[in-house]
């Protein structure tokens, strides 16, 4: 699960790594009124979970009530890569001195945690990771062992971190070691992390990714989850339980296994139609999964056809057929819906459907035929 910048600070801040003061807002009076409260002049920040931000205009400076008007106005609504702005975060302004880059994530292949550090942040690290890849310097850090103070320190030194920010950045990093692996992180980023004139190190951006395996360990994740879905058909998915991403096709798709559920993908959009979501439905397609299913995908307006995949392995066929009719008493759907049924118990599965086919419920022999009869429904 990916923070947004906000919650990202809140999480450093009990870690004890040094953020600006602020607080959210989501009008521009609300703005308004953090900066009047923290004082000018403040920095005002779109709250989305894509990187970026300054570039396309989410981020800016503003030394009175007017220009806060103005900017909170102008970010608030903006579409920054897809994702409009609801949320603003609104901190008090630093002075900046130098930008630098640091993070922990993991590197599986070694089975360690990764740390990286840059003099040179602020701008993507994959672009300085292009043009100027000794200008980071990696540190491969074993779990048992974790990160001290003295590793930390040569750490600074070998990244060439000005003189003047070494000791407090040292000290900084490990406690964002500390936040990355005892708050359960997959990924710990501040880009950028910065010097000050009056020489102060601290966070001024946040990226935080958790490890939802490790959600059972922290009830308090549960706020975070509040402000997760900005996409309502997902959150219908996971109030269901359904394993599903909204896309912005028209046809419709249902199949058990997050592997054929990506190669239904692949085959709608090889017949010249497109997915309105990936929805993997598992093993047990009973009524229960079905209906939950249908439902969600019936709630989203684009969809004009509904590709039911389903090869039976465990899963039995007959059982997903007899599901699939349980769950149209139940929920009535607008669009018609084409079945693919093959493995375990198709034949018994296709037996039960047969006295419901209609021009509404459509059986196709093949995965290509149901896709081809399920976009040309679509189209
Ligand atoms: P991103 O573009 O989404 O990564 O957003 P950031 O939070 O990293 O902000 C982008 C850039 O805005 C930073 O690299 C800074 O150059 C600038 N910026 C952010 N906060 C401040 C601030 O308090 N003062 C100043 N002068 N610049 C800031
Ligand atoms: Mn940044």
């Amino acid at each position: 699960m990916d923070l947004f910048e906000y919650q990202g600070k809140q999480y450093f801040a009990r870690y004890g790594i040094a953020v600006s003061p602020g607080d959210v807002a989501d009008t521009v009076e609300e703005a308004l009124a953090v900066a009047e409260r923290i004082g000018y002049p403040v920095v005002i920040k779109a709250q989305v979970k894509v990187g970026g931000r300054g570039k396309a205009g989410g981020v800016k400076l503003a030394d009175n009530a007017e220009e806060v008007r103005e900017h909170a106005g102008n970010i608030l609504g903006l579409d920054i890569k897809g994702h409009v702005v609801r949320r603003l975060w609104v901190e008090r302004s630093s002075d900046i001195e130098k930008e630098y880059y640091a993070s922990f994530t993991l590197d599986r292949p070694n089975k360690t945690h990764l740390g990286m550090l840059s003099a040179q942040g602020g701008v993507e690290i994959e672009v300085v990771a292009e043009e100027n890849p000794e200008a980071i310097s990696f540190l491969s850090i074993d779990p048992v062992r974790g990160l001290d103070l003295e590793t930390s320190r040569r750490w600074v030194a070998e990244a060439e971190l000005d003189e003047v920010a070494r000791e407090q950045a040292a000290a900084l990093l490990v406690k964002l070691y500390d936040c990355y692996t005892q708050g359960d992180c997959d990924l710990a980023e501040i880009n950028p992390l910065i010097l000050t004139p009056d020489h102060t190190v601290h966070a001024l951006d946040a990226k935080v990714t958790l490890d939802e395996n490790a959600s059972y360990r922290h009830p308090e994740w549960e706020e975070y989850r509040a402000d997760e879905f900005e996409d309502p058909r997902e959150k219908m998915a996971k109030e269901r339980g359904l394993n599903y991403i909204g896309l912005d096709g028209t046809v419709g798709i249902i199949a058990n296994g997050a592997g054929l559920a990506m190669s239904t993908l692949d085959v709608v959009n090889q017949v010249g139609g497109t997915a309105a979501n990936f929805l993997d439905i598992g093993g047990g397609a009973d009524a229960n999964v079905m209906a939950a299913a249908l439902e969600v995908i019936n709630a989203d307006p684009n969809v004009k056809s509904i590709f039911v995949n389903i090869f039976g392995g465990i899963t039995r066929v007959d059982e997903v057929a007899n599901g699939v009719l349980e769950a149209l008493q139940r929920v009535s759907i607008a669009s018609p819906i084409v079945l693919r049924l093959d493995g375990t118990n198709a034949v018994e599965g296709r037996g039960i459907l047969a006295p419901h086919l209609n021009d509404h419920l459509i059986t196709e022999p093949t995965m290509l035929d149901a896709a081809r009869r399920a976009v040309a429904l679509a189209n």
